[in-house]
């Protein structure tokens, strides 16, 4: 199939639109990362997205709403706390799950009662949830496993020729997904570290639980709570190691390697002598947030043998980094 590319301008969001509604596939801009939409309450539509991907068929997906008269459409209930959050962290990258209305239907959390949902920020998501009319099930605009897609060219990378649309617009400004948080329980659990940092969370849920998987491997046959943590995820081709340590120990081992690339901090690359890719600033969790998923891409056309990668602080975003590194990596972690 030929992909539409759209310009993220008046037209461009009116044809998405259009497709949307039509019960097509478009990948849109979001802050988090560029999502794969479509009509959640087309079944045939959100099985194009599970097709495009090559998605796991249990994981389920994050809905996608413009106001809080669509939260009422696939939320069947909204706890008190739910709510006071929303109020703070929407519109922006944090989900929440919540019980289902018997509008969303088994495509979209097949064999579960709940459903995740999310009010972006993007403007040019927002508007084409917006002109669309219905909630979008969007996840990342990737194929499934691979690192997400945080520019246009990405997507197209992944996509062409098997979806409708990509509209085009800026690299995403937090550069990781959203935060997950379920409501189902009490207190609510962290699923998911993401652009909402769990100091921001504790300031409304001071007992919030951080669910183990956020930073360790679930182990095989262990009943987890959200599907998609069953998965490798965001990995290059590339074999990849984590490692913790300061800029002298990380570069002093990185510079004992042949044919292999660092995935490494603005002030580690000046005494690297092996190939690099720097990913941000160490002391700046956001700048690392925003490149990660960028870098872990083009380390795939370097043709190294390994790549290590600094990892860095748990602070703020750099939990969500930390936390999408461990899976890149396999949870392959060198402590230095
Ligand atoms: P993504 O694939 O990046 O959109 O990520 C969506 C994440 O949210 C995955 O880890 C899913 O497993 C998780 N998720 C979506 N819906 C639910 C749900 N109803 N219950 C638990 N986790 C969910
Ligand atoms: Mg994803």
């Amino acid at each position: 199939m030929e992909t539409l590319k759209l310009k993220a301008d008046k037209k461009g969001i009116e044809i998405a639109a259009e497709i949307l509604k039509n019960g097509g596939v478009v990948a849109i801009p979001t802050e988090t990362v560029y999502g794969l939409a479509a009509n959640c309450f087309d079944e045939a539509a959100v099985k194009k997205i599970f097709e495009a991907k090559g998605r796991p068929q249990d994981n389920p997906l994050i809905v996608h709403i413009s106001d809080m008269e669509m939260l009422g459409v696939v939320a069947r209930k909204v706890p008190e706390i739910a709510l006071r959050c929303a109020e703070k962290f929407w519109r922006g990258p944090f989900t929440m799950i919540l019980p289902k209305t018997d509008k969303v239907g088994d495509c979209i959390s097949p064999n579960l009662d709940t459903v995740a949902v999310r009010m972006p920020q993007n403007p040019v998501a927002l508007e084409i949830i917006r002109q669309s009319g219905v909630p979008l099930a969007a996840p990342s605009a990737n194929t499934s496993g691979s690192p997400s897609p945080t520019s246009p060219y990405h997507v197209e990378a992944d996509l062409d020729g098997k979806i409708d649309a990509i509209v085009y617009s800026d690299e995403c400004a937090v550069g990781v997904e959203s935060t997950v948080v379920t409501f189902c329980e009490n207190p609510p659990r962290l699923l998911r570290p993401g652009g909402i940092t769990p100091e921001q969370l504790k300031e409304i849920i001071p007992d919030i639980v951080i669910d183990k998987a956020v930073l360790s491997e679930s182990e095989k046959g262990e009943l987890v709570a959200s599907p998609g943590m069953k998965y490798k995820h965001y990995a290059p081709k590339t074999e990849s190691f984590l490692v913790e340590g300061d800029s002298d120990a990380f570069v002093g081992l990185v510079n004992s390697k042949e044919n292999c690339v660092a995935i490494c901090f603005k002030e580690d690359t000046p005494k690297i002598t092996i190939p690099t890719l720097c990913y941000g600033d160490g002391e700046d969790e956001s700048s690392l947030a925003h490149s990660v998923f960028k870098a872990l891409r083009e380390v795939d056309e370097m043709g190294a043998k390994e790549v290590y990668i600094h990892a860095p602080s748990k602070r703020g975003i750099g939990l969500a980094v930390y936390n999408r590194l461990l899976r890149a990596s396999g949870f392959k972690v060198i402590t230095l």
